[in-house]
């Protein structure tokens, strides 16, 4: 394709026509550095669709004539570096392209204003007011279907989302973490205005956050105060330094597992803002449903793009089952139950096919696990009050420091109620008894009729549903995905939007 540069409204109307493809939009005010590159190969590698790059500096943001004066300009060095970085088009519209005088359908816009009161906004009246009508602005021009933005300015990702809410626009927003320099500070075209020692200044503020990050995983708590102090007997100006909730911006909640530390510094004329995220643990993602509901699959295939652990609970109650058949143990009996569960080891190991073998007493049990003879008894052994308390602290336990994707039937309501991302994954009965039917590694179904499957299906979700502890149930803050009608990649994609809106990037790739 021939890379174009594009200046005036009219000529990106035809350009846009004429591309025949969605299109990634990456806006930047120029003056491009490692952290604008990175977005553009991001959007590059993530899809086949054309990247437009923009490069407008929009006076509306700026709460001081002098910065944007002196905002770095460097129009002829952007424009090589956004082509080789894998954009195919560059738009450089002026100032009146944007903001035509008299055109009274340019709307400028307001922020969300609890959103736009905290952080940055105290100090910077107007500037995400800005923000939201250059880009809507910007949006109605390119028309984009992703657009992509760093993480480097949270807040102002935060209030985008917003506006892509509030304005029904159908663009998933796509981010990236916070570049950093070779000693830790953010990239900003703000740094070349920076001496020698406020770089030094700056170096060091970036650094406690760092540290402070660090601290918190171990400590699970932060101490403000005493990060102020210290940034202050370094002569270090701060402008704010707060702990909030990641997306309201609001003071963060003992329960809440991720939290922001973001805060804003004054070195000479220029103001810099860097954050880090706090979290008590890695995030968690739930997948309860009923049989035969693609859980398996789709977990499977979400732990391995978004590399997390994966952990079937159904595998641990069929485990368990099968030692209490090959003990020939009464289970009814409590104290018998009891004596058992002390000595019991549940493991899953990867093996040479890059799938998971489960170990009850160093048993390998993947295969047997999976018998019409396990199926038709588990449900009941899963009903007990013993088995449910000792496999939940199993659960809990390899769920610890986070970092997975757990399938089960009470995972959102029972053995991670603070899981970040919740999905009860469910189907018709009709479609989750083809499924089991045509699902190879369901050795319980492949002898039976699909009327009878379905029978037993049924009385399965019956018992699942109606025993008296943690039954099967959709967790209130639980997102159903019915999945009848959508292949297993479009769920696997869905619940991996889901989580990106959720989580941080920068905390994926920790
Ligand atoms: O998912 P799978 O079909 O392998 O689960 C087998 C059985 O284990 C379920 O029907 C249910 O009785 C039990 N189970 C449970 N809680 C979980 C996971 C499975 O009770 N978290």
């Amino acid at each position: 394709m021939k890379k174009v540069i594009i200046r005036k409204n009219e000529e990106i109307e035809n350009w846009r026509r004429n591309i025949n493809s969605d299109i990634n939009f990456i806006p930047t005010m120029g003056n491009l550095h490692n952290g604008h590159t990175k977005l553009i190969s991001t959007a590059k590698k993530d899809n086949s669709n054309v990247n437009l790059v923009s490069i407008f500096i929009n006076p509306l943001q700026f709460d001081n004539k002098s910065d944007l004066e002196n905002y770095p300009k460097t129009i002829d060095n952007d424009i090589k570096i956004a082509f080789s970085h894998g954009a195919d088009a560059i738009f450089i519209p002026s100032n009146e392209d944007i903001y035509p005088p008299n055109n009274k359908n340019i709307k400028f816009l307001k922020a969300s204003i609890e959103l736009s009161s905290a952080l940055c906004g105290l100090n910077r009246i107007g500037h995400f007011d800005g923000v939201c009508t250059v880009i809507y602005r910007l949006l109605n021009l390119v028309k984009p279907k992703n657009l992509y933005l760093g993480e480097k300015d949270w807040q102002q990702l935060v209030i985008l989302k917003n506006l892509v809410i509030t304005k029904k626009l159908n663009i998933a927003i796509k981010s990236i973490p916070t570049q950093r320099d070779f000693d830790g500070i953010p990239l900003s075209s703000r740094n070349v205005h920076l001496s020698k020692n406020e770089r030094e200044l700056v170096r060091l503020f970036s650094n406690h956050l760092l540290l402070a990050k660090k601290k918190f995983k171990q400590e699970k708590k932060i101490n403000i105060k005493e990060i102020i102090k210290k940034l202050s007997a370094e002569k270090i100006s701060i402008e704010y330094l707060e702990h909030l909730h990641p997306y309201t911006l609001k003071n963060t909640e003992d329960e809440d597992n991720i939290s922001i530390l973001a805060g804003a510094i004054r070195c000479g004329e220029t103001r810099l803002i860097d954050h880090v995220f706090l979290m008590k643990r890695s995030p968690i993602i739930a997948i309860d449903g009923p049989a035969g509901s693609g859980k398996s699959t789709v977990t499977k295939l979400i732990a391995k793009k978004l590399k997390l652990l994966y952990l079937d609970t159904g595998a641990m109650y069929r485990a368990l089952s099968w030692l209490l058949i090959k003990e020939n143990i009464d289970y009814k009996k409590e104290q018998e139950l009891n004596n058992i569960l002390k000595d019991i080891s549940i493991i899953f190991k990867s093996n040479a096919n890059a799938h998971q073998d489960v170990f009850i007493n160093n048993y390998c049990v993947t295969e047997e696990i999976r018998s019409q003879e396990i199926s038709a008894i588990v449900s009941k052994i899963s009903s007990l009050k013993e088995v449910r308390k000792f496999l939940v602290e199993e659960q809990r336990k390899i769920g610890e420091s986070g970092g997975l994707v757990a399938e089960g039937r009470d995972i959102g309501t029972t053995v991670f109620p603070d899981a970040e991302l919740k999905i009860f994954l469910t189907a018709s009965i009709d479609e989750r008894a083809k499924r089991r039917k045509s699902d190879k590694q369901s050795k319980d179904s492949q002898d039976i009729d699909l009327k009878t499957l379905k029978e037993l299906i049924k009385k399965r979700d019956f018992e699942d549903s109606n025993r008296e502890i943690s039954p099967l149930k959709k967790a209130n803050d639980a997102i159903e995905i019915l999945s009848d009608g959508y292949s297993i990649n479009a769920i696997v994609d869905k619940i991996i939007y889901l989580y990106n809106e959720k989580i941080p990037k920068e905390i994926q790739s920790q």
